[in-house]
């Protein structure tokens, strides 16, 4: 239906050329306001999806947060962790560093015990005889004559039985302080068996080793002894030898030995020397 609404002055039968009718105008305001509000569902449609991506966004980033804040703690506990562990090897670390050193002193003190004779302060055997090795070879390197001396202490046991052990011992350690108040820093005392002692002389020859074991045989002479009666003496017979070039420390000592086994047979409480490392014969007896 159209409704005309015609201008005042026109005739009824010719419709004036600016007619306007309402129903055309109507219909276009609807089809417009149709358009619009197509255009409206869409940009909503448009809005909602926004709202939706919008709510994802944030529940991700919730979600995020979340584990951040889950893996800071995690952190912190793995830093404390860190840091007692750190603690505990610190105290471990003190703890290790303190026996390293205990044992290290036990260490020094066994090897002590180990080189030394622990009655009389000599070097044990084993000790001495590496000592011995060594300056031997560095004279036979120098050229320099050595001299072993092989002492042993004249009857012994019946001292021991005489005044007792203890009183054997106290000798014993008197024998070798005067021993050493006559050595010089290079030279070295061993005991190589009970009332049995080695010593080497450096640089000596054999006239400067006897003239060594006579003042030594003297002054253990005229030494009391602690524990013993007054009047009594410890006795001592020395056999003496010189290193002779290329011959072996044993060989040497087993002259100094032969020696000190003439000195014990021609009535004790003297030295006798060997000079030749092939001449285990005879030896020289003093006094
Ligand atoms: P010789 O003059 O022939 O050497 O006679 P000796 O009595 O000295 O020799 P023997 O080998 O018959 O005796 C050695 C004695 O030394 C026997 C042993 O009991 C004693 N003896 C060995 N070691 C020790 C010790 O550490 N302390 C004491 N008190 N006596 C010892
Ligand atoms: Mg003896
Ligand atoms: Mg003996």
């Amino acid at each position: 239906m159209t409704r005309t609404i015609r201008a005042v002055g026109g005739t009824a039968s010719e419709p004036a050329a600016d007619s306007f009718s309402l129903y055309d105008a109507e219909e276009a305001v609807l089809t417009r306001t149709e358009a619009m509000l197509s255009g409206l569902s869409d940009v909503a449609g448009g809005v909602q999806a926004l709202a939706d991506a919008y709510r994802r966004g944030f529940r991700e980033q919730q979600r995020l947060v979340r584990m951040s804040d889950r893996m800071q703690l995690d952190l912190q506990k793995a830093n404390q962790r860190l840091a007692d562990q750190r603690r505990d090897l610190q105290a471990l670390n003190a703890a290790l560093s303190g026996e390293i050193e205990h044992r290290t002193r036990l260490e020094a003190e066994l090897r002590r015990l180990a080189d030394t004779d622990d009655l009389t302060g000599a070097l044990a055997r084993r000790r001495f005889m590496e000592s011995a090795a060594r300056e031997w070879l560095r004279h036979a390197r120098s050229g320099a004559p050595v001299c072993i001396l092989m002492l042993d202490l004249d009857r012994f046991k019946l001292l021991n039985d005489s005044f007792g052990h203890a009183a054997g011992d106290a000798a014993l350690v008197s024998f070798v302080a005067i021993c050493r108040a006559h050595l010089r820093t290079l030279d070295f005392i061993g005991r190589t068996g009970g009332e049995e002692f080695a010593i080497v002389l450096s640089d000596t020859g054999l006239e400067g080793g006897a003239a060594f074991a006579e003042r030594l045989r003297e002054a253990v002479a005229v030494t009391p002894v602690p524990m013993m009666d007054a009047a009594m003496r410890i006795t001592v017979s020395i056999g003496v030898a010189q290193s002779e070039p290329g011959e072996t420390l044993e060989n040497a000592m087993q002259r100094a030995d032969a020696a000190l086994y003439a000195a014990k047979d021609c009535g004790r409480n003297r030295i006798a020397l060997r000079s030749g490392a092939q001449d285990l014969s005879g030896a020289a007896i003093r006094p």
